[in-house]
């Protein structure tokens, strides 16, 4: 049967029996078994005995032809009359509602009735399978009710007879046959059945919260509820644990709807039906209620999606919600640096310009080691360590501890984000290659005692982790407890055990060991605290063994200061000999007297004391074969002849860039001597910021001297080319390979004089390596040099006082050249002392005036400049400490931040000289020229700044619309734009200063 809602009828299903639905009279739709009115032809009910029921065709209160049955023997008595309807198939009903409508007249409006005429009849059943025959046995009828009228045909006021129909209905049931008759006993009254309807309810199909509810016949009983389950429609599911319910009553009614089903993915409700989600855009859950717009960069060209997919080149991570956009893989990192300290190499860089739309950028770490030829790379394995770990940085630095010395490595840095690994596309990555330089070993950290006695004790000990090179020998170090270590005594062993003779019976004596190699002395390890045995009664005194072998005892305090004395000497001799110019003390005084240099310790010799300088030359230059070199072209003007750049290619090797200083024909035998003295020093250093000698080419013409290749040139011209190009951690990287490679060189005990930032070379991966080791450099090379009037060129801008003054060229007087170095990097290769005259540099140092800090230069840094130009050498860093200050800067960048406008400058005459006097400047072009950025003048022109007054006035913003988009620029104008409208204010008598 297919019914609809609001339809009073339905049709008729195919295969069941003819059905009518109607409304009752409550409009709910039940459904129709028996409908006398309904009928037009005969009912042709059994009526027994034939004199009883009559059926008769009348008219209803409508006048609407109908069929009726009348019975009226109200004369004669004992009246026992059946009328059966025809059998009704129940369906599936249980609880049948029969409805009669009839007419009785009362016995009161018959004359002579008393007595028979009844006013009642009864209602029976009998339920059977199916019909049976013609006979009607009253005793298998059950007994529905006695019948009795509400209202009965009477007289009217007015004497004229109506008509009053009666409704009575009631309710059989549980029924459990397939059907049943009806009958009508009249027992003697005066009746007409207008109408007889059987019907039974249900509970109609319906949708309810996107479940469909199948018809549902109610229940049996009046009280029951029917619990029916309900069918999602189609693309919708049942809510989870909350499938859809309702409940049929017995009248026919849907109660209590619990749960309800929603719409799948991809589908959204309209009305009570799931529609698809339309083009362009999804539904990822049931449980979201409307479809959305494809998010960005992602798409679908169907209908009924429950996710969106990504463009080409862009991914959705394993875990990103359907919702979010799709995303890529970060671009490089970038502005890649590297520090490198014996086998440990720092890395920091910059984060990607291309974030890919994420904000899970982390980074990874690949580190390979390189074989030097041919060149093949393996991954560097567990034996190195990454701090603080190799890959899943969030930060952007890591230091990867434990490489082996004197290595070739290659390192990649990679930005990954949550899509990385998804995609297919090539990986980017910032790399670096790196030589790790030569190490001195690790600590000897596990020294035990195995022999103690009253003068001697006897220890042995590991060998360090990292021996980095073979140790050649360990150096004991040892002092009385109590004299804490400043007079302490030093013993050497060979092996990893060594017996300290000579001690005190009952004392506390407190051990250090470190290991040597050739790349020299590890640290000491931690304290070992043995105390001696008391001293037996009647022992002899002291036993000195002379046969300590392995043990070789070097120094003891008693003969330290002789020692020392005797070093001291034969320093001077050796301080008369040198080439060209004599040299100061290469020790610095105030080091310790027992830093002595030992045998083996690697010291830088002075070619000059060799008697003849070609034996200096190859005892520390390797002679090449000419025919290897190719000089490709001029790259600079050297003093001794032309410097180029060309190729060598040394058999077994693989074909490099070199850089080549050639000695111009017709040169004079002490000209040959003094330009090949610069292959003499440079042979003798082996570290990564201290450019690299590959040979010389000696027995040939051109005489040469083969170098490393430093791509970008010299450190000065390179910063003036890439002005405010770079960041402030790429320029302490800078300075720190500098203080580095300046480290080594005093380490070896080797004095510079001319250390400035024209003289360091830059290569291709901004590593810088200090350059320019000619002895008679300083006099004849350097253009900077000037005559003192303590005789002597000297590079007066770059020179400590004491240099100037009396010619103490030490260490300490390079750490003032490596601050006016760390002006010259910060000031991206600004003049120090601008035009300053040298005589009025002296004087202005002398009065105690120092160079301001550079435009944005970090606070820390300035004053770490201020302190390698103290006026007390000694008061100076050492190198040693200055690499350590930068580390920690390069670690903490944001020791780095310079607060902009929060710098105040003290004014000084420097300072006068570093921030123009922006009073004195008469238009924006003029200013602009003064601070070298009138490149820009048009942007200020076109975009209305005309005076200083409205540039006075600019933000970081203004100066960026102008459509300057180097930062390095923006910050330069906006410092000077501050220190401008600090001078104005200054000017009208704020007293402000910046
Ligand atoms: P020098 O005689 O050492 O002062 O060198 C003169 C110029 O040649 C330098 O200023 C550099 O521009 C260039 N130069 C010297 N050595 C190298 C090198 N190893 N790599 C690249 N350029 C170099």
């Amino acid at each position: 049967m297919q019914c609809h809602l609001g339809e009073r009828y339905c049709h008729q299903c195919p295969s069941a029996q003819p059905v009518i639905v109607h409304f009752n009279s409550w409009l709910q739709k039940v459904v129709i078994l028996l409908d006398s009115k309904a009928q037009q032809t005969e009912l042709e009910w059994i009526s027994y005995p034939p004199s009883g029921w009559e059926e008769i065709s009348g008219l209803d209160e409508n006048y609407t032809p109908i069929r009726t049955y009348q019975v009226c023997q109200v004369m004669e008595p004992n009246q026992n009359n059946w009328l059966r309807t025809s059998w009704i198939e129940k369906g599936d009903a249980q609880r049948i509602f029969v409805e009669l409508k009839f007419t009785l007249r009362d016995c009161n409006s018959l004359p002579g009735v008393v007595g028979t005429c009844k006013e009642t009849f009864n209602l029976y059943y009998q339920e059977t399978d199916s019909e049976v025959g013609r006979n009607i046995r009253e005793n298998q009828y059950v007994k529905i009710d006695t019948i009795a009228a509400d209202e009965s045909f009477t007289q009217g006021d007015l004497g004229e007879r109506k008509m009053k129909l009666n409704t009575e209905v009631r309710i059989i049931g549980p029924l459990s046959r397939r059907g049943f008759y009806l009958a009508f006993q009249d027992v003697g009254a005066c009746i007409a059945l207008v109408s007889v309807k059987v019907y039974y309810k249900k509970c109609w199909s319906i949708i309810e919260n996107l479940a469909t509810f199948p018809d549902t016949v109610t229940g049996s009983e009046f009280s029951s509820l029917v619990e029916v389950e309900g069918m999602c429609v189609s693309d919708a599911e049942e809510e989870a644990d909350n499938s859809p319910k309702m409940h049929c009553s017995a009248e026919g009614e849907w109660l209590v709807p619990i749960g309800k089903c929603i719409c799948k993915a991809g589908f959204h409700q309209k009305g009570d039906a799931c529609e698809p989600c339309g083009r362009g855009f999804y539904k990822s859950s049931s449980q979201d209620l409307q479809c959305s717009r494809c998010p960005a960069h992602s798409y679908n060209d169907r209908e009924g999606s429950w996710r969106c997919d990504c463009e080409d080149g862009y991914y959705r991570g394993l875990s990103d919600p359907p919702s979010v956009a799709c995303t890529r893989p970060p671009s490089a990192p970038q502005n890649l640096v590297y520090n490198i300290n014996q086998t440990t190499v720092s890395l920091e860089w910059s984060p990607p310009a291309d974030t890919g739309g994420r904000n899970d950028v982390t980074y990874r770490i690949m580190c390979r080691r390189c074989s030097w030829e041919p060149e093949e790379c393996v991954p560097c394995g567990g034996n190195v360590g990454y701090s603080p770990q190799q890959a899943g940085l969030v930060d952007t630095y890591v230091s990867v501890v434990d490489l082996l010395a004197h290595a070739n490595y290659t390192f990649e840095v990679e930005a990954v984000n949550g899509v990385s690994d998804l995609s297919r596309t090539q990986r980017l990555f910032a790399a670096v290659s790196i030589a790790t330089s030569q190490a001195t070993p690790s600590q000897v950290s596990e020294v035990i005692k195995e022999r103690v006695q009253q003068r001697s004790i006897q220890l042995s000990w590991q060998e360090p982790e990292q021996p980095n090179g073979v140790i050649t020998e360990y150096e004991i170090k040892y002092y009385e407890k109590d004299q804490k270590d400043r007079i302490y005594s030093t013993v050497k062993s060979r092996s990893t055990s060594a017996t300290v003779n000579n001690l005190k019976p009952s004392t506390a004596y407190v051990f250090q060991i470190r290991a040597f190699t050739a790349a020299g002395y590890g640290t000491y390890g931690p304290r070992l605290e043995v105390t001696t045995k008391e001293e037996a009664s009647g022992t002899t005194a002291t036993i000195v063994s002379s046969e300590q072998n392995p043990v070789i005892i070097i120094a003891v305090v008693a003969v330290a200061g002789t020692i020392i004395l005797v070093f001291m000497v034969f320093g001077f001799i050796i301080g008369r000999r040198h080439c060209g110019y004599s040299k100061a003390d290469q020790e610095g005084d105030e080091e310790l007297y027992f830093q002595f240099k030992f045998p083996g310790t690697k010291t830088y010799i002075d070619p000059e004391t060799y008697e003849d300088p070609n034996r200096a030359v190859h005892q520390f230059a390797k002679e090449l074969d000419a025919s290897c070199i190719k000089i490709e072209r001029v790259i600079g003007a050297g003093e001794f002849g032309e410097v180029c750049s060309g190729r060598m290619k040394l058999p077994g090797k693989r074909d490099m860039s070199v850089a080549i200083k050639t000695l111009k024909v017709g040169y004079s035998e002490k000209q040959r001597r003094d330009f090949l003295c610069e292959a003499s020093i440079m042979g003798q250093f082996d570290h990564p910021n201290v450019v690299h000698l590959e040979g010389v080419v000696t027995r040939g013409k051109p005489v040469m001297i083969v170098i490393e290749y430093m791509e970008n040139g010299s450190l000065d011209a390179f910063l003036r080319k890439h002005d405010g190009q770079f960041t402030v951690i790429q320029l302490v990287g800078m300075l720190r390979g500098i203080a580095a490679g300046m480290r080594y060189l005093s380490d070896m005990g080797y004095v510079h004089r001319d250390l400035a930032a024209r003289n360091v070379l830059v290569n291709s991966n901004l590593v810088c390596k200090v350059s320019d080791f000619g002895l008679s450099r300083v006099i004849d090379d350097d253009p900077e040099a000037v005559y003192t009037t303590t005789g002597g060129k000297i590079p007066v801008r770059w020179t400590a006082m004491e240099a100037i003054q009396y010619r103490k060229f030490t260490s300490a007087s390079d750490v003032w050249s490596y601050g006016i170095v760390m002006w010259e990097v910060m000031s991206y290769g600004e003049r120090p002392y601008w035009d300053m005259s040298n005589q009025d540099v002296i004087k202005a140092i002398e009065e105690g005036y120092r160079l301001p800090a550079p435009m944005d230069c970090p606070p820390g840094l300035h004053q770490l400049m201020l302190d390698c130009w103290q006026k007390d050498r000694a008061d100076r860093p050492k190198f040693d400490q200055i690499v350590g200050i930068l580390d920690k800067m390069i670690r903490n960048p944001n020791t780095l931040k310079t607060p902009v406008g929060t710098c105040t400058r003290p004014i000084s005459p420097l300072l006068d000289q570093s921030t123009p006097d922006f009073t004195t400047f008469r238009s924006v072009g003029e200013w602009l020229e003064a601070i070298k950025m009138e490149r820009y003048r048009d942007n200020f022109t076109a975009a209305g700044y005309s005076s200083l007054d409205s540039v006075a006035r600019m933000s970081i913003e203004d100066v960026m619309s102008l459509g300057i988009s180097l930062v390095g620029h923006q910050k330069k104008i906006m410092s000077s734009i501050q220190t401008m409208r600090a001078q104005m204010l200054h000017l009208h008598g704020t007293g402000i200063q910046v």
